[in-house]
């Protein structure tokens, strides 16, 4: 038994000390983007230093779960142009919306007296740009917008 050897074991080893290569720990993973199983790939000094996620199998650098918040607050607003992220719902009718009105060809100015086909985009003078869905009624279009579906007069359909 060495003298001094029991003040190197205690501290920062300690806690660490079962972990070895092959291990299972939880680490976070930068690509599925949480807290995941890794096994141990590399340890150093009785620290773990590269592990591979058994789930999407990538190897990086052991990174504390606890660090968990500081990566998830920035990656949440990962949707191009998301103006209110806290709407949920609404941001996957916007999504579908956004689409919508960029396949469009030509903006149709919205009148209760023009007319109107599936597949047009109109100009409204309050809802903006709104994606003709289709007639609900020989006079009456159901219009994706912003703000969801709405339905509208327009000219009866030909
Ligand atoms: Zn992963």
């Amino acid at each position: 038994m060495a003298f001094f050897s029991t003040r190197y074991n205690l501290g920062s080893v300690m806690s660490q000390n079962q972990i070895q290569a092959g291990s299972s720990v939880e680490s976070l993973c930068k690509r599925c983007k949480t807290v995941t199983d890794h096994h141990v790939v590399v340890m150093d000094k009785g620290r773990i230093a590269k592990v591979e996620c058994k789930i999407c199998l990538a190897r990086h650098a052991y990174q504390s779960p606890s660090a968990e918040v500081k990566i998830k607050q920035p990656a949440a607003p990962k949707a191009p142009r998301t103006t209110s992220p806290s709407r949920k719902q609404s941001a996957s009718v916007e999504a579908q919306w956004e689409k919508s009105v960029a396949d469009a060809g030509s903006l149709v100015p919205y009148s209760m007296a023009a007319s109107f086909r599936a597949g047009d985009v109109m100009d409204h003078p309050v809802f903006g740009l709104g994606a003709v869905q289709k007639f609900v009624s020989f006079n009456t279009v159901e219009v994706l917008f912003r703000d969801g579906l709405k339905n509208l007069r327009c000219a009866p359909r030909k």
